[in-house]
């Protein structure tokens, strides 16, 4: 996903402190000089990791901290608690209430993915049992009504809009006023992202607000946009009350930290992220797994999670061991079988930590039909293999030819199942050691 590249810029740095012999204010410079360095060519802003670095600085003041503290942990977690900052304005977003109309505005230029969005958020809290409805505003795009009739009609959302009505306060008024009086408790209203004049699409921004009077104004930011996110995320903040955001298009290549500065300039939170043009393509946010997702560590707390949620209770066990820093083949075998029960598999795949990217490239399809033949060949290990740590193959080379041919596979296949072992047993056993340190960072002391 978008960042990756900066989250790994990020954590070699870190790592370097680890084979540093002496962590003095050198050494702490240079880390900080790569970190700046990685954030800049993300397209962070330049005033934002200015302020970064002074504030790391700050708190680690290395002269002044006692001999035998660990100069490590506390440098990774000022760069850890500093980097959430940048995404977190420390503001809760505004929570819609059981049996009331919650009305939500939706803003942002065309393009950015708002009426996508729109049919995403609704889908999200119909399927949570909420009364959900759409109305679109956007009288100035030809067809934007019909896309989000489209998008409505294929999730069954009620949906308002007119191909007549000229005036989008009028329509919106109209639409809030109509499913308030039917009961509904989510309203959402999708508003025009593009006008001949900048001032013109603020304009009718503030008319329909001032019509409809909502709970919440969603800023919809696409997170390709790179150094232009700032002044966009400005414009609309100063037109009207930027209550949270959406960042969409996570799942494209772009760098991503223009986005992060655009978070920045709104002082608004992001409460969603969009990572697909599907309408189940919509995350929660929240600041502290998504960073240390992006810094490699994996989302052990989502993954923990969405384990728990679907009651599949064989895996606490694992998630036990997990903490302590054990992970054996069967334990892969387990992870991966729970990860095909949960699907979207690229979703689950990105909150496991260590997931090699390049070796699960490819379509849906084509990630499963790996995942799945790495289950064939572990279904024909022995329970001495199973429980091991995967050396047994390098000491035994045979084991490595009776397995591929006893599940019909290739003999690279297998070594690359062992690779990708390697390196979750490697996470884990860091995580495992490092377990007061990812318990500050998950945010539990
Ligand atoms: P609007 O003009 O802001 O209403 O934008 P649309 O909702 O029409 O979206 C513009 C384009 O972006 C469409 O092709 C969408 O499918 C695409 N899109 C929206 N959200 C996402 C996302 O999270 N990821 C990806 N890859 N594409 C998206």
């Amino acid at each position: 996903m978008v960042l990756n590249d900066l989250g790994r810029k990020i954590s070699g740095a870190l790592n370097n402190l680890t084979s540093a012999p002496v962590i003095d204010t050198a050494t702490l410079d240079a880390v900080l000089k790569d970190i700046c360095r990685a954030l800049l060519e993300s397209d962070v802003n330049v005033r934002l990791v200015q302020a970064l670095r002074q504030n790391i600085k700050k708190i680690v003041n290395l002269e002044e901290l006692a001999g035998g503290v660990n100069k490590r942990k506390i440098i990774s977690k000022a760069v850890f608690d500093e980097i959430c900052r940048l995404v977190d304005p420390g503001v809760e977003p505004f929570t819609p209430k059981r049996g009331r109309a919650n009305i939500f505005m939706f803003v942002g230029l065309q393009g950015a993915g708002k009426t996508t969005t729109c049919g995403k958020f609704a889908n999200f809290y119909q399927k949570k049992g909420w009364k959900t409805c759409l109305v679109c505003a956007d009288t100035f795009r030809a067809g934007a009504f019909d896309q989000l009739k489209q998008n409505a009609t294929r999730s069954k959302i009620p949906f308002y809009g007119s191909y007549t009505e000229a005036d989008p306060a009028q329509i919106a008024l109209e639409g809030v006023e109509k499913f308030k009086s039917d009961g509904f408790e989510i309203i959402i209203v999708d508003t025009s992202g593009r006008h001949k004049q900048e001032g013109a699409l603020f304009e009718e921004m503030k008319e329909i607000r001032n019509a409809i009077n909502p709970d919440e104004i969603v800023f919809v930011m696409d997170a390709t946009i790179g150094q232009a996110a700032d002044g966009q995320a400005r414009a609309f903040k100063s037109a009207v009350e930027v209550g949270s955001i959406v960042m969409t298009k996570m799942d494209g290549h772009a760098k991503g930290g223009g986005a992060i500065s655009g978070v920045a300039a709104t002082g608004s939170p992001i409460t969603f992220i969009g990572t697909g043009e599907h309408m189940h393509d919509l995350e929660k946010f929240s600041v502290r797994p998504f960073v240390s997702k992006m810094l490699g560590m994996g989302d052990m707390q989502g993954l923990i999670e969405t384990v728990k949620d679907l009651k599949l209770d064989e895996n606490v066990d694992m998630a036990k061991r997990l903490e302590q820093g054990l992970f054996t083949l069967r334990d892969m075998y387990e992870q991966l079988s729970a990860m095909l029960k949960l699907g979207p598999i690229s979703k689950v795949m990105g909150m496991m930590p260590g997931m090699d990217g390049d070796m699960f490239k490819g379509s849906e399809q084509e990630i499963t039909n790996k995942l799945k033949r790495f289950m064939t060949m572990m279904d024909s290990m022995t329970e001495e293999e199973l429980d091991g740590d995967g050396k047994i193959f390098n000491k035994q080379p045979n084991r490595i030819k009776r397995v591929s041919l006893g599940s019909g596979t290739f003999p690279e296949e297998l070594e690359q199942l062992l690779t990708q072992h390697k390196k979750f047993a490697m996470i884990v056993k860091k995580m495992g050691g490092n377990r007061g340190l990812m318990k500050a960072m998950a945010g539990q002391d």
